[in-house]
């Protein structure tokens, strides 16, 4: 039996094509054979090992998403209806619907001009007595001051949680994202590096968590401590959903995180190869590119310009587009999104994220894009850029 999978016309260069490593039905196949298709079997237990060894957090959880390990943060940090939570708006949904089932109010902050991370010269000027946590999300696998936003989290005694969905195989002096915050939530979505078509983490780095952590992953039962012999019976003990994934999600995920090194290593030469050639334009004051201060290693998640308004970015979109190249820009900002509006608040101006999302470009980024692909996409920008 072969598998075809669907191709795009050969000329087409996809804004995103999911990476194989070649592994996932092997060890999808060893799942079946181990006759334990339901979660927390074999694969999610070295899924987690991983997780734990490389990130270097106290326990992971795997998720069927990142937004599942976002709302189990928000269980976890015992989210009350009004209680306040300091995020940006230039963010995934994710980030703020999240608290927002729980009753909380995403307070919105603007970014930093340089990596488009929370600023964390603003965070204080938006705590009020309501104020439960912080959510730092790292962009673009960029990691966010957590130094500074740890401080503050200490000093009004704050929950951090980060939005490391972008951050796998990135660091912050030294320090794997993920791994900082009291708790960390990272992403397997098809569109991240390291993937399982859908799929997450739950990244525990205070102790105490852990115990409920398990019990609300576990649909609110205490099957984890039942299996490991530590009680004689399970019942219900605590509010809680289905948030494991399948092993079969497991397994395809095992593949990946095998080659999370290849994957990043590969990707960094893209982005390398992009950044040099880009520069130029930069240095000509026609765009601008990424800024990664000296103590973050990044993973290469995504390569972006920023243009000089709104109508270049659309006109090269266009002209991108006639040219068979797909890129795509985000995000509308939450706090200008009508959800946005109905349940959160803005503290302090937006004047970053309003201007930034209106230039941003994200180019096409993935393991199999080639170097000709890469001279194509940035000799049609060039080419663009001097007509304007
Ligand atoms: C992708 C993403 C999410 C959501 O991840 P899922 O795994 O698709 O739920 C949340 N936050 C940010 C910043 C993301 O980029």
């Amino acid at each position: 039996m072969t598998t075809k999978l669907p191709t795009l016309p050969s000329l087409q260069i996809p804004f995103n094509q999911p990476f194989a490593t070649g592994k996932e039905f092997d060890y999808i196949r060893q799942a079946i054979s181990n006759g334990h298709l339901s979660g927390n079997g074999a694969f999610t237990k070295k899924c987690q090992a991983w997780l734990e060894a490389e990130i270097g957090c106290h326990k992971a959880l795997i998720t069927h998403s990142c937004t599942a390990a976002l709302e189990m943060a928000a269980l976890l940090a015992d989210i009350q209806p009004g209680d306040e939570i300091i995020m940006p708006s230039y963010t995934f949904v994710s980030t703020a619907n999240a608290f927002v089932l729980r009753g909380g109010i995403p307070v919105f902050v603007d970014i930093r001009p340089d990596t488009f991370n929370l600023d964390e010269s603003q965070i204080e000027a938006a705590i009020t007595p309501k104020t439960k946590a912080i959510v730092p999300v790292h962009y673009a696998g960029v990691g966010c001051e957590m130094e500074r936003i740890m401080e503050i989290a200490e000093n009004y005694n704050l929950f951090v949680i980060e939005d490391a969905a972008q951050g796998v195989m990135s660091t912050y002096n030294s320090r794997p994202l993920g791994s900082i915050g009291h708790l960390g939530a990272v992403s397997f979505h098809e569109t991240k590096n390291v993937i399982s078509g859908e799929g997450g983490a739950l990244l525990i780095n205070q102790p105490d968590l852990m115990e409920r952590a398990e019990i609300i992953w576990e649909k609110g039962t205490n099957r984890s401590q039942f299996f490991r012999g530590q009680i004689d019976k399970y019942t219900w003990v605590d509010v809680g959903s289905s948030y494991l994934p399948s092993e079969i999600n497991a397994a395809f995920l095992w593949a990946q995180l095998e080659a999370a090194e290849t994957i990043t290593r590969k990707r960094l030469a893209l982005w390398k190869q992009y950044h040099q050639g880009l520069i130029e334009l930069e240095k000509q004051g026609k765009i601008r590119c990424p800024i990664i201060p000296q103590h973050c290693h990044h993973n290469a998640h995504m390569y972006y310009i920023i243009l000089p308004d709104l109508e270049s970015r659309t006109t090269l979109i266009k002209k991108l587009k006639t040219n068979n190249i797909n890129s795509v820009f985000h995000y509308v900002p939450l706090h200008s999104s009508p959800a946005g509006q109905k349940y959160g608040r803005v503290s302090g101006n937006l004047t970053v994220t309003d201007d930034l999302s209106s230039r941003l470009l994200r180019l096409p980024m993935y393991p199999s894009l080639m170097s000709e692909q890469i001279e194509l996409i940035m000799n049609t920008i060039s080419q663009f850029l001097s007509s304007q």
